[in-house]
């Protein structure tokens, strides 16, 4: 008989071991609180235009890839990738720009018509990180819920890398003189809520990854994943169940039983996949054992995003599809995040027009434009609803200001603010720490909650809570290794897809 597994969330952790557990066989129920697929990598509908709630930046595409093919399927079968060049313009006060390619001579052309001299430390930035994220990839493809797993061979070799004070500003130092160019090298760190000068320096490979290996767009937008994701499971064979929240786990001792749904309905299984926001589920979701909202708060946690979803009935076809427009200070602004008390007023924006590259996210002649400030999470309670309207417009301005959608104001037809509050209420996010709990140093690998929970024969975490952390493509790992790690534990035979090591060593 199939042994049957409940996971809790369909976002991309969820999905991702949804479509390999499925495929592997296990009879595969998925329960979802929302009404869709894709918890913050879903679609959200205003008007006639669709945005993506979440995620705009698709990098590392070849771990999606293996994804599908584990589940025994092409990813362009059922998803229009169209590789961004430029990846995107960065914009700064004094009227600096670049525009960034992972085409490595043009990169090298643009930083030495816009930042002399620093082209020769982008080329061995290049070469250097080729080596580091060989020898850091496959760390991050292993769980690491026993301490001897530090013994591996594999993590002996990165040790330099992981195991210094260095953080993400001090690698970029010994590259580039520039400072404002090294904020081209630092601002992926926003996959992971973090500061550049506290990210640990591990995740320069971030940004090596994105010019390596560039950037994606899905036509229709990156929500689109989910939905394929959801398709793939479903012809495998899983259920999965939208606007069914679940109330709590089950427990029997050390292991999970099952799942009782807010409606009163129990649900029985052999095993529980935990996609829900970490924290939100230890808090809320763990039965008798669930933790106080005070112990968990004691954790550290990402920053959060201000959102604008924006209609408007013109097209702006001269503005890029990414636009990062840093702040005028932006050393004070990301301190500003960090302090977890101060919204910034001279903040950092990223704006998205992907109407220039996708007609099918707005109607025809219209377009519609995704808006991130990044800030501070709501551990300090700050009250968005008395002061979004007014942050709202300061954005707007410095928009105006800083692009030229100098008449932006007159075109924007539909709106819909999502504020740090919002992520927490709408999307069940711990103080709306949209990118999870940080990843410092002493919250990764062993010490970030482990893909088969401690302490729990069967309970399986999946998602940016767990390792090897935020982002897309470490997300779609965890589903990945903690389905593997499930399979190990019924002596479940499967073969890995492995697509990355010839990508690496190109
Ligand atoms: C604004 C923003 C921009 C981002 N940009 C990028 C980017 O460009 N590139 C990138 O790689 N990453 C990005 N990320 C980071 C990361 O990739 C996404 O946050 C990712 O979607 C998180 O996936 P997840 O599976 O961990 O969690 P989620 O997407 O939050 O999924 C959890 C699911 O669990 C469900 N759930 C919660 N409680 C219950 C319950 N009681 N019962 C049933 N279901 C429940 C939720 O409804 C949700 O669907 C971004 C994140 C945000 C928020």
């Amino acid at each position: 008989m199939k042994k049957k597994v409940i996971i809790v969330g369909a976002g991309p952790g969820g999905l991702s071991s949804a479509m390999i557990l499925a495929h592997r066989g296990f009879e595969v129920t998925v329960v979802e609180k929302a009404d869709r697929v894709g918890g913050r990598n879903s679609e959200i509908k205003v008007g006639d235009y669709s945005f993506d709630a979440g995620p705009t930046f698709l990098h590392q595409k070849f771990t999606l890839d293996e994804i599908f093919a584990e589940a025994g399927r092409e990813s362009s079968d059922y998803l229009d990738f169209v590789k961004l060049d430029p990846m995107a313009r960065l914009s700064w006060s004094d009227g600096r720009t670049i525009e960034t390619s992972s085409d490595v001579e043009k990169m090298a052309s643009n930083i030495a018509e816009n930042f002399p001299g620093n082209e020769e430390g982008y080329l061995r930035f290049m070469d250097d990180h080729a080596a580091k994220l060989r020898a850091i990839y496959p760390v991050l493809q292993k769980p690491y819920h026993k301490l001897s797993s530090y013994l591996r061979a594999e993590l002996i070799k990165v040790i330099p890398y992981i195991a210094t004070t260095k953080t993400v500003v001090d690698v970029l130092d010994e590259y580039f003189k520039d400072d404002r160019l090294k904020l081209a090298f630092t601002f992926q760190a926003k996959y992971l809520g973090m500061s550049p000068w506290k990210c640990p320096g591990l995740f320069t490979i971030l940004s090596y990854t994105e010019y390596k290996f560039g950037i994606y767009h899905v036509q229709g937008g990156l929500c689109q994943i989910s939905l394929a994701m959801a398709r793939v499971a479903r012809e495998e064979g899983a259920d999965i169940r939208l606007s069914t929240p679940i109330k709590e786990v089950n427990f029997d001792g050390k292991k999970a039983t099952g799942v009782t749904l807010e409606n009163g309905e129990v649900l029985e299984a052999d095993h529980v996949v935990m996609n829900a926001d970490y924290a939100h589920a230890m808090v809320n979701l763990m039965n008798g054992q669930s933790k106080e909202p005070a112990e968990m708060a004691g954790k550290k946690f990402s920053c959060s995003a201000f959102m604008l979803y924006l209609g408007l009935d013109k097209i702006y076809e001269d503005e890029p599809h990414h636009h990062i427009l840093f702040a005028d200070d932006y050393a004070q602004n990301v301190n500003d995040i960090q302090s977890e008390t101060e919204v910034s007023k001279d903040m950092s924006i990223y704006v998205r027009n992907s109407s220039v590259t996708d007609p099918r996210v707005a109607p025809e002649g219209h377009s519609q434009l995704y808006v991130l400030v990044p800030t501070i999470n709501v551990r300090h309670d700050q009250d968005w609803e008395a002061t979004q309207q007014e942050y709202r417009d300061l954005v707007i301005d410095r928009i105006v200001e800083r692009t030229g959608m100098k008449d932006l104001r007159e075109h924007i037809v539909e709106e819909k603010i999502l504020s740090p509050a919002g992520w927490r209420d709408d999307y069940s996010i711990f103080m709306g720490a949209t990118f999870n709990l940080s990843h410092t140093l002493d919250q990764m690998l062993y010490f970030r909650p482990h893909n088969r929970m401690k302490g729990y024969d069967n309970l399986y975490l999946v998602g940016g809570g767990t390792h090897p952390g935020s982002g897309l493509p470490t997300i779609y790992e965890s589903g990945r290794i903690s389905s593997n790690l499930l399979c190990d534990a019924v002596g479940k035979e499967y073969s890995r897809v492995d697509l990355a090591p010839a990508l690496l060593d190109r």
